[in-house]
């Protein structure tokens, strides 16, 4: 019963292996980049940054508008680098261990440990650190702290990588964008024309497209969308396609669906009703 249970406080930090890779993640080449470079050259090739003089980065800070791709990125780091993934959200952090926060805080770290490689993050770390003494309560300061100790005791967290993701940099405590702390900043943008295609590449290329449809003009009308909007797209040009089997009573034969620029042209519609309601 005890191999089968999990101490209820550690309950909610699940800690597993990620299967995402940088092929799940359309465009975003510069930053995958960046990355390979701040988190995954200093573990292969340790001793040419010992040689060089440099430390690499100790935390990475991820922002952008929403779904743009910050917490894919980090799954698909913690894919390609085979390192377990921890993500927690502030605001979950906050109300897990009500009153206690700080403890969690620990805890991700000691999880963490215990499981490295491993790659933590903390999404929406905004909620977590509320500008100390502004808007934040004894609380929140307690948490920042806590973080704070940890990461300043990163060297001995070896093959824990830590990231953290906002969408608004302004509300971060500047206490944890100092050297040594989150000083590697990542800002995430909408996706551009090239990058719009990419993605497109990635959600629509596991769709059975009909010979008509045509990406490059999807990724045109999808100008302003994020990725998680265009991933949305294509989920819904999925299900019109099965709506117009299951309800026109085709055979449901799966072998013969397929989805068709008239489906596309559907759900572009659909959202973009959305969007401006
Ligand atoms: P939030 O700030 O709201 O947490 P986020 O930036 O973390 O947003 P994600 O959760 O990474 O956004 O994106 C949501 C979904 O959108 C992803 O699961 C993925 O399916 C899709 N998506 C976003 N960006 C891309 C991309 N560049 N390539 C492929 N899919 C993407």
């Amino acid at each position: 019963a005890q191999a089968g249970t999990q101490p209820s406080a550690l309950r909610e930090i699940v800690t597993q292996p990620s299967h995402k890779r940088w092929s799940d993640v359309g465009g975003l080449d510069a930053i995958k980049q960046l990355l390979v470079e701040a988190v995954q050259w200093p573990t292969r090739h340790g001793a040419l940054y010992a040689a060089a003089g440099i430390q690499p980065p100790k935390g990475i800070l991820f922002y952008g508008g929403p779904g743009t791709g910050k917490t894919l990125l980090a799954k698909a780091l913690a894919g390609e680098s085979g390192a377990n993934f921890i993500a927690v959200k502030g605001p979950q952090l906050l109300s897990m261990w009500a009153g206690e926060s700080e403890r969690g805080v620990r805890e991700v770290f000691r999880k963490a440990r215990q499981t490295a490689p491993c790659i933590i993050f903390f999404d929406e770390i905004d909620t977590l650190t509320p500008n100390r003494g502004v808007t934040g309560g004894a609380l929140t300061d307690r948490v920042v702290a806590q973080l704070l100790t940890e990461i300043d005791g990163v060297e001995d967290l070896r093959g824990v990588t830590v990231l953290a993701a906002t969408n608004r940099l302004d509300q971060i405590d500047a206490a944890l964008l100092r050297p040594g702390r989150f000083d590697f900043l990542v800002e995430f943008h909408a996706p551009d024309h090239a990058g719009r295609r990419a993605i497109l590449d990635v959600h629509a290329g596991r769709m059975p497209l009909a010979p008509g449809v045509d990406l490059d003009a999807l990724a045109a009308a999808t100008e302003g969308m994020v990725g998680a909007e265009i991933e949305a797209l294509c989920r819904q040009a999925g299900v019109a396609a099965i709506r117009e089997r299951v309800m026109g009573h085709a055979p449901a034969d799966a072998a013969a669906l397929t989805v068709t620029s008239h489906h596309f042209d559907e759900a572009l519609s659909a959202m973009k009703k959305e969007r401006a309601a």
